[in-house]
């Protein structure tokens, strides 16, 4: 069972029970935590947490008060929904804050420990990639010297991201090139310095040694564990051995994507109250996510996650074209570049199953139509919005109705066809319609009705 699954299984046992009128309320709700249990157990969930959550939406639902409560009542349907959604989240909060915020125009070193395989070479390059989003100088150094290629998969990754980054292919000693490294970086003000380091594929005592070894020199700022989440529950006893050795201030759990104990390893982790910090769901370079657990929540359930997805935008969006475009707007204006602009910003923010599941009710659709389809989509009106002028951009669009002959050009010159051309040309008027009706709205004091 993946996450997605257990998702859907618990917000099914939530709406089974809300649209049940057959049974009392506390026949209902007890089905209902069933369900819940089972679905979690099976997610490999700790027996110990379930029964935990179990005990408190019980306390918290069925008390002297519930006699005579209806769950057809929507009051009461929503005192369910609240308590099911606060429960989860409890099972998955660390109940810590984060440890760490890296400060503008100082030296941050962090440094990755962990297993071999749990996917820390790639976690190095993501975070590398989401603080270098932020505007943060950042550099990337191989300190592992254990594995024949480690500093190669480093390197390609870190070209493939821009990042700058440091190792060497003779010097067997990953003190000394960590050592060197961070050196190199403070000297070049470097205000980001992630420092790999090797993993075996057991906890064995060199590796606790040499990580000790190279945190007495690089003296990081915060100490990141990855691990890799299709362990279950089994992540708690891999982070206790961990803790032990080295102080790590946090964790980053990667493979979350498609992995049935995914559940189990974030509430086993939350359990032992370490900081989990981000989520690895995938492996592309931007398949990483600040974990908190009301947004976990929410995605699971499908809710939404508007926070993350604003965060998320005015991260990649550029601020001159969101100015450009919000001016326009003000005037009740949106033109074919605008809507170029704002394409080519949600295409840059990653997967688009990742963005979806931010959007409430948007998750579940795009399973139906599936990621390949729309991204492919997306990408062809980019093609068509590359074929036209800079006139035709700039204009409202209006100018390919006067004239179709423009519109065959574009089809031709983007490797499209006139219905899709045309298809681009009918949204782009939906938005400018709907600039205009805010505008006119907000000038005679108005609310603008919803778009269709
Ligand atoms: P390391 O040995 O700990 O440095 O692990 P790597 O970074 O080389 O990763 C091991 C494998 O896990 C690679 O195939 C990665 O692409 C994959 N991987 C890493 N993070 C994730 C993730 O969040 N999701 C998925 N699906 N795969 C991941």
């Amino acid at each position: 069972m993946v996450l997605a699954d257990l998702g859907k299984r618990i917000n099914s046992a939530v709406n089974g029970a809300l649209s049940n009128s057959q049974d009392d309320y506390a026949t209902t709700v007890d089905h209902m935590l069933k369900a819940i249990v089972t679905a979690l157990l099976e997610s490999d969930v700790n027996i110990r947490l379930v029964s935990k959550l179990r005990n408190n939406l019980k306390s918290k639902l069925i008390d002297s008060k519930s006699d005579g409560r209806s769950v057809s009542n929507g009051q009461t349907k929503k005192v369910i929904q609240k308590a099911v959604f606060d429960e989860l989240c409890d099972l998955v909060d660390c109940k810590v804050d984060e440890p760490f915020q890296p400060k503008k125009k100082k030296c941050n070193v962090i440094m990755f420990v962990g297993l071999q395989g749990s996917g820390k070479t790639t976690s190095c390059t993501k975070l590398a990639v989401y603080y270098s989003r932020r505007g943060y100088k950042v550099g990337l150094i191989c300190a592992d010297t254990f594995r024949a290629g480690a500093f190669d998969q480093l390197k390609q990754n870190a070209i493939k991201a821009h990042i700058p980054f440091y190792g060497s292919y003779t010097e067997t000693n990953p003190v000394k090139v960590a050592a060197e490294g961070v050196a190199k970086f403070k000297k070049e003000k470097f205000e980001i310095i992630i420092v790999d380091t090797s993993g075996r594929h057991q906890q064995e005592q060199a590796l606790f040694q040499e990580m000790v070894e190279i945190s007495n020199v690089v003296k990081p700022n915060q100490t990141i564990m990855v691990l890799d989440a299709s362990i279950g529950q089994a992540a708690e006893q891999q982070s206790k051995a961990f803790k032990e050795s080295a102080d790590f201030g946090a964790i980053i759990l990667t493979k979350m994507d498609g992995h049935a104990k995914g559940g189990g390893a974030i509430s086993a982790v939350a359990a032992t109250n370490t900081p989990i910090i981000f989520i690895g769901t995938g492996e592309h370079m931007h398949d990483l996510e600040k974990f908190s657990p009301k947004s976990f929540v929410s995605k699971l359930l499908g809710i939404g996650d508007i926070e993350s997805l604003l965060e998320q935008f005015q991260t990649v969006s550029n601020k001159e074209d969101t100015k450009a475009t919000m001016e326009n707007l003000q005037q009740g204006k949106f033109t074919l570049l605008d809507f170029k602009k704002q394409m080519q910003t949600i295409m840059k923010m990653g997967p688009l199953s990742n963005i979806a599941q931010m959007i409430p009710g948007m998750g579940n659709m795009m399973s139906q139509v599936g990621e390949e389809e729309t991204s492919k989509k997306m990408k062809k009106m980019i093609y068509v919005l590359d074929s036209m002028t800079k006139e035709e951009l700039e204009s409202d669009g209006r100018l390919f109705i006067d004239q179709p002959s423009r519109m065959v050009r574009v089809a031709a010159g983007s490797g499209t066809s006139v219905f899709e051309v045309e298809m681009i040309l009918m949204q782009q008027q939906m938005m400018a319609r709907m600039a205009q009706s805010t505008k006119a709205a907000q000038q005679s004091g108005n609310m603008p009705g919803m778009p269709g």
